[in-house]
Formats: C-alpha cells, structure tokens, sequence
C-alpha cells in the first residue's frame, strides 16, 4: 500500500520508512504540515501517518487542513504520537483522525497498527456524512 509519513523528526521518520517498506509498503515522506498536504493532494495514499509535533503547524491543523479536501475523503489518518496527555487521542477524533499509534514506536506492533488502519478505513464515528442514495 501507499503511506504518506508525516513526521519532522529523522529517526522516527526512518523508523517507520524502514518497517513498512520491510513489510512491502511504498512510503512517501514529508516534514512539514504544508508539504505534508501537498504531498496528500498530489499522491492520494491508502494511509496517511501523522505526527503531532510538527514545526509551525501541528498536526491537529494539519488533520483538519486534511479532512476539508475531497479528494482525501476515504484516506484514514492516523497520529502517530509521544503526547500522553489526556484527552490527546479524543482530540485526534475531533481534528478527523482515524486512529492513534503512541511514540516511542513499536517495531513488533507497528506494521500491524498500520495495515489494521488501512483495513478499517475512515472510523465510523468521523465518516463525514454521504448524500442520500438516488431512488
Ligand atoms: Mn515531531
């Protein structure tokens, strides 16, 4: 599958990279909130991972940046974060997330997490509401 990595930090970012692409995943990479949607628009991924510490903007603008393309309706997002405030994981759900992966990464659960994600697609309770089906 295509994942879109969203990550500023280098050994997270070659963490993941490494691990999925191990497991048969094409990744693609951004650093930053705007290259991160560029990349969104221009590659439509299967998943796109997020971190939420990003410079300038954070992940949570990003997610709601995300979530007002069209284009991106069916690709699930998923934070992948070293936050453990609470609350931080209902957050994700209201910014448009689909699902949470806590830093530091795992790399005997992290695969799984992911490929759990792109099978589930959007979460119900996000799944933005469809016009009702011609008679
Ligand atoms: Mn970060």
């Amino acid at each position: 599958m295509n994942i879109l990595i969203i990550e500023d930090n280098e050994q997270n970012m070659y963490l993941e990279r490494y691990l999925l692409e191990s497991s048969g995943h094409r990744v693609s990479e951004a650093r930053d909130g705007p290259a991160g949607i560029a990349a969104a628009r221009a590659t439509v991924p299967d998943l796109i991972l997020l971190d939420i510490q990003l410079p300038g903007m954070d992940g949570y603008a990003v997610a709601r940046a995300l979530r007002a393309l069209s284009e991106l309706v069916a690709v699930p997002i998923v934070v992948v974060t070293s936050y453990a405030l609470s609350g931080d994981r209902a957050r994700a759900l209201v910014a448009g997330c689909d699902g949470y992966i806590e830093k530091p990464i795992n790399p005997d659960t992290f695969v799984a997490l992911a490929e759990a994600a792109m099978v589930n697609g959007r979460s119900q309770e996000n799944e933005t509401p469809r016009p009702a089906a011609f008679p």
